[in-house]
């Protein structure tokens, strides 16, 4: 066998100790003779693996009381619609941040359900505190932390006083301590830093809930998620529990005071071997760079087929930038060992040196 370093945006590279523990777990966890993705989801060892999944998030977040944690299908692209349904409470009006792609999709999809305030639009960068236009009376304030396409991320949580803040963390969630009280709700899809597709995680404050837009799905009503500890319907039980896997490991490995450190380390050299160089470049304000997603140009886009090529026969995939943006990415997750970027490194500088 051998793997391969993947720099996959999403699906993404899962830790490999964490795989494994599920290849041995697969036909027989811990003695009920049959795997995970067999079990009812309301039997006893199911519901002590979400438990269990819960709490260990808990722990390493940092999640109060006070918060709800739900673990549900659809992906953050349902949370776009989901959000202004649960969020909004009567009011019509929301702000919004918009940095990049996945912004923009959030502002289209809630734009069918209020009006949308455009609070601050900045491209390859992030607006400052200072440029942010809050517009007073509205529900809450959505924005991206971290934007995977365009490889932008806020330097710092903006304040919004009272307004309930609601962050897109679907890749950068578990990369680093943050404090969960600055937020109204915090979601991910989980194929990035958490587990596999499938499962969405949502962790949002109690009072929010319970005032739905009239005609909510009910799959899509966090209070009724909630009353029923995410069970209302058959949960995504095997990301559940890989995801549950993965928050152990972390917890082994450190927690997010851990992650963080080795994510800045990750992330510097990948930049530096790129700021080094005449021949690579990054188009993103050097304060508002991406620990998560590194995308960069060559010189001479001609050259972009052969640098995939050569990479992957390093062991180096899933390199090529996101079609709208075009040019290469390097998605460095938890789970991209640091070895994987410094092969990277050295294949970058060697590439250069032959071809550039
Ligand atoms: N938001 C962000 C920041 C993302 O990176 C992605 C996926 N790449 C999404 C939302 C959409 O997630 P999903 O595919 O789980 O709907």
């Amino acid at each position: 066998m051998s793997r391969v370093y993947n720099f996959s945006a999403g699906p993404a590279a899962l830790p490999e100790e964490v795989l494994q523990q599920a290849q041995a777990e697969l036909l027989d966890w811990h003695g009920s003779g049959m795997s995970v993705m067999e079990m009812s989801h309301r039997g006893k060892e199911f519901m002590s693996i979400a438990a269990e999944a819960e709490a260990d998030l808990r722990e390493l977040m940092g999640i109060p009381e006070s918060y709800k944690v739900l673990f549900l299908q659809g992906g953050a692209s349902s949370q776009f619609a989901a959000i202004p349904m649960n969020l909004l409470r009567g009011k019509g009006r929301a702000d919004y941040i918009n940095t990049g792609s996945w912004s923009k999709k959030a502002i289209g999809e809630a734009k069918r359900y209020c009006e949308v305030n455009v609070a601050a639009e900045a491209s390859m960068k992030t607006p400052a505190q200072s440029e942010l236009n809050l517009n007073g009376d509205v529900a809450y304030l959505h924005y991206t932390p971290n934007e995977t396409i365009q490889g932008v991320e806020f330097p710092y949580i903006p304040e919004t006083g009272d307004v309930p803040l609601v962050a897109d963390m679907s890749s950068t969630i578990l990369s680093r301590p943050i404090g969960v009280s600055r937020f109204g709700m915090i979601y991910a899809g989980a194929q990035k830093n958490i587990g596999p597709a499938g499962l969405t995680l949502v962790i949002v404050r109690d009072d929010l809930l319970g005032n739905v837009l009239e005609n909510t799905p009910t799959m899509f009503n966090y209070a009724t998620m909630a009353e029923n500890d995410s069970m209302y319907n058959t949960p995504p039980t095997f990301g559940w529990y890989l995801a549950g896997l993965v928050f152990k490991l972390l917890k082994k490995k450190g927690c997010l005071a851990a992650m963080a450190e080795i994510k800045e380390r990750k992330a510097k050299k990948v930049y530096d071997s790129i700021d080094r160089s005449e021949f690579y470049a990054n188009p993103v304000n050097p304060a508002d760079r991406s620990w998560m997603n590194v995308p960069f140009t060559l010189a001479n886009a001609d050259l972009d087929a052969d640098f995939l090529a050569e990479a992957k026969s390093a062991g180096l995939v899933t390199l090529k930038g996101h079609r709208s943006v075009g040019g290469m990415r390097a998605s460095i997750y938890n789970a991209m060992p640091e070895a994987g970027v410094d092969a990277l490194v050295a294949f970058m500088a060697d590439f250069a040196r032959r071809r550039g």
